[in-house]
């Protein structure tokens, strides 16, 4: 079975935690075996890291979502600073520019959103992690803001969206590309073309559970997704790429491990 992981899952999300243990094991029956976490406001880090010290291979990622604008105190910098000492946190995220969520409100302005991330990215900088990106119609910003900071660290833009150039702007940055469930959708083409043009090399797989769902699959809901679904990312991947699938499951779990400098486990 390839084994592969799950680069961006909710998996502290009350509901993905109700259908444990039942799901970990669905997870290791399909090969998915290990998670990212990242976190999203500072009130949830103290559960997610307490759940993630149950098992070693759901590894942390903790940062301030800017959907949470609102919510995000500069104290909480602070603390995230302080957590990121956790042997367990391996990045720091997810964080990021949203400019298709309502900008008229003061806290989610391009400037504070921006300020944010830039706080983050210097963070990420001192204590020597790779970032977690959120980015909604702000690809060309965010590159922008990544080269002004010097960042150096790499990362993954989680669930890209954009053009092959703007994609090849994050990887020059060092960073892989995110892919998840809108590859399943047929009507995706742009990002179907896209999935093939770039080099393997520069691609990881993610579900975002539990939202965005994949296609084809009728189970709907509130909470459409669950991170025993990646396999569907992979058969997608391979049915439209040259390479096997085995050799897409190795490269982009090998691409994983190495952009957020995990040791191979097996
Ligand atoms: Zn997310």
């Amino acid at each position: 079975m390839n084994q592969i992981m799950d680069s961006h899952c909710h998996w502290d999300h009350p509901h993905l935690q109700t259908l444990q243990p039942a799901l970990w094991q669905s997870c290791l029956d399909h090969g998915v075996g290990q998670l990212l976490v990242p976190g999203t406001q500072f009130n949830r880090f103290s559960s997610q890291v307490a759940l993630c010290e149950t098992n070693e291979k759901w590894h942390l990622a903790l940062g301030l979502h800017p959907y949470f604008c609102d919510q995000h105190r500069p104290e909480h910098l602070l603390g995230l600073e302080h957590l990121l000492n956790h042997s367990q946190a391996v990045a720091v995220g997810e964080i990021g520019l949203d400019f298709a969520i309502d900008m008229t409100r003061e806290a989610f302005s391009q400037p504070n959103q921006e300020q944010l991330f830039i706080e983050q990215v210097c963070l990420a900088s001192r204590v020597e992690l790779p970032i977690i990106v959120h980015c909604r119609k702000a690809n060309d910003r965010m590159a922008q803001i990544l080269r002004q900071q010097r960042f150096g660290q790499g990362g993954i833009v989680h669930a890209f969206s954009g053009s092959l150039q703007q994609a090849q702007a994050f990887t020059n940055l060092g960073f892989k590309i995110g892919l998840g469930g809108t590859l399943t959708y047929h009507r995706a083409q742009a990002m179907r073309r896209l999935s093939v043009a770039l080099p393997l090399a520069d691609i990881v797989l993610e579900t975002d559970a539990p939202d965005m769902p994949m296609a084809g699959g009728q189970e709907g809901g509130e909470y459409p997704n669950r991170p025993d679904y990646l396999p569907r990312v992979l058969d997608v991947l391979a049915s439209l790429r040259p390479e096997s699938i085995a050799q897409i499951a190795h490269q982009t779990h090998i691409n994983t491990l190495q952009v957020l400098n995990l040791p191979m486990m097996i």
